[in-house]
């Protein structure tokens, strides 16, 4: 006869162990209790929450039941929360630690805030909308034309939705927003723009070529792209704007490209877009746009 399947074990601190089904129970009685603070409140960060073990866990280790609730009611009071933290939901959230002897250690304190606790928050999330421009739907870099044919067009009304739809706290669109005389575009390429170890005559480097700039910068020539109040530069006619929304422009240096809407591909200079998310306390940042190989994969880094 076949063995009974034994259920999971989940091992809380170093001797406990109890049932998967415990846990659960456990996890969600103290996401109940966690219900009224999560409105409005923001996540700690991971420097908060090393404040906070250092400040009431004995050389770092472990804390007296009293002091681990201690711990707890500071972390909330930091998540901007005005509700006070009853003993009811302390007590659940340090029985679902695992005391050992009256004490709590702090990997035990950690598994609980960022497993369970955490659920209760609401963190605050930002919206980058990347590039929605007409030269990359339909201009001189439509994604029409790369391998894949596809029609740029299409990300418009499921960005719209997603902005109708999602409570963020902060949207940010970004243009690409070249001047004229912009060092990416290849009919401004010069030989003296060129790096000395170039040895390709100008006239014989193709669009979309890698060279080396005098500045030692490896640039990709592109046709001429997103120039600052050209219509290729607007964004996509459909493109939902809330008049709360932020713009945030980049490549507005001539003698730099810029695929990150943070900073320049040298990181000399930032755009505002750091500062925004640091101003409104964003946790969590969603990107969404066109141009993914480039622009994107630059966003989420
Ligand atoms: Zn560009």
């Amino acid at each position: 006869m076949a063995e009974e399947p034994q259920p999971k074990k989940w091992k809380g601190g170093e001797e406990q162990e109890r049932s998967a089904d415990d846990a659960m129970a456990t996890r969600h009685k103290v996401w109940q209790a966690m219900a009224p603070f999560r409105e409005g409140t923001r996540r700690p960060t991971p420097a908060d929450i090393k404040r906070t073990t250092d400040k009431f866990f004995e050389a770092n280790s472990s804390a007296s039941v009293e002091k681990c609730k201690d711990a707890l009611k500071e972390l909330m009071t930091q998540t901007g929360c005005n509700k006070v933290a009853d003993d009811a939901l302390l007590n659940s959230a340090v029985a679902a630690m695992a005391p050992k002897d009256g004490t709590v250690n702090v990997p035990d304190f950690l598994l609980c805030w960022n497993n369970w606790m955490k659920l209760g928050e609401r963190p605050r999330t930002a919206l980058i909308v990347v590039d929605v421009q007409h030269d990359f739907i339909d201009g001189s870099l439509a994604l029409r034309a790369c391998d894949a044919k596809q029609d740029g067009a299409e990300v418009v009304p499921i960005i719209n939705a997603l902005h109708r739809t999602a409570p963020f706290d902060l949207v940010v669109i970004t243009k690409d927003w070249h001047p004229r005389d912009h060092i990416s575009f290849h009919p401004n390429l010069t030989q003296e723009r060129l790096h000395s170890s170039e040895t390709r005559n100008v006239k014989d480097i193709p669009l979309f070529a890698q060279v080396k700039l005098a500045d030692g910068q490896t640039q990709t020539m592109w046709p001429a792209h997103c120039v600052q109040g050209s219509k290729g530069a607007e964004l996509h006619k459909d493109l939902e704007v809330g008049n709360l929304d932020h713009t945030v422009v980049k490549g507005t240096n001539s003698m730099i490209d810029s695929y990150s809407a943070f900073f320049d591909n040298a990181r000399k200079s930032k755009t505002p877009l750091s500062d925004l998310l640091r101003r409104y306390k964003i946790d969590d940042v969603y990107c969404c746009g066109l141009a993914y190989d480039r622009e994107q994969q630059h966003e989420c880094q």
